[in-house]
């Protein structure tokens, strides 16, 4: 049985475009699931293992509603770590491309606050990063997330696993109240039943096994 095509869903052409130069054509499982829910607005739970293709579900949800024009953080999409903050930031650029001149940001802990605090005042519409320093940016007034859309927490078990449940918490209550909460866990265990009891509204589940 072979997964529907991305063309079957309501894209703007450029992003269409950008997904067929990159290769994908057909939709992984979860993105077959999860994106119909997503590009309605509404929040939504996601469980699929690693390799599913995860990240280009989300990314493709938080760039089809993104306006170029205004240069404040409408996306925060938090990572475990340094390496899955790149790799989602590339990820997101990758499927950016072409497109007004869209700004993905990365800030994560390990480097100096003095060279992202410089990027942050040029402004990005997209920030992805590590709980601990997205939290100190918050903290310092360097970050603002006040016209923030999308809130993704991705590898969220992980995240929960590593500590960081209190920093998510911390940011996500300066986030507003209306906006789209997107959780992605290989996992779903009681402490992340217990994260989107509390944050998110009405949320869809929709889980996947395997790659196509
Ligand atoms: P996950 O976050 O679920 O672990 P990734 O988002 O890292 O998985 O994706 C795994 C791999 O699948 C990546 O190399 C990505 O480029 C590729 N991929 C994602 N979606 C598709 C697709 N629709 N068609 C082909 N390859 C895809
Ligand atoms: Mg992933």
């Amino acid at each position: 049985m072979s997964s529907p095509a991305f063309s079957s869903l309501p894209l703007s052409a450029a992003l269409l475009s950008n997904l067929e130069s990159l290769g994908y054509t057909q939709m992984t499982p979860i993105q077959a699931q999860s994106l119909p829910v997503m590009l309605k607005g509404m929040d939504l739970i996601a469980q699929a293992k690693t390799g599913s293709g995860k990240t280009a579900a989300f990314a493709i949800a938080l760039l089809e509603p993104l306006n170029p024009r205004w240069f404040g953080c409408q996306a925060l999409v938090l990572c475990p770590t340094r390496e899955l903050a790149d790799q989602v930031a590339k990820e997101i650029r990758r499927l950016a491309r072409g497109a007004d001149n869209i700004k993905v940001l990365t800030l994560c802990g390990g480097v100096s606050f003095g060279p992202q605090v410089a990027s942050l005042e040029h402004g990005a519409h997209i920030i992805v990063g590590t709980p601990g320093r997205v939290q100190e940016h918050l903290r310092k007034g360097t970050l603002k997330i006040d016209g923030l859309r999308n809130l993704v927490l991705d590898e969220a078990d992980r995240m929960l696993d590593m500590g960081f449940y209190d920093s998510i918490t911390e940011i996500i209550d300066q986030a507003p109240g209306k906006r789209q909460t997107l959780l992605f866990s290989a996992t779903y265990p009681a402490a992340i039943k217990q994260l989107a009891a509390r944050f998110m509204r009405d949320p869809q589940q929709v889980r996947a096994e395997a790659l196509h």
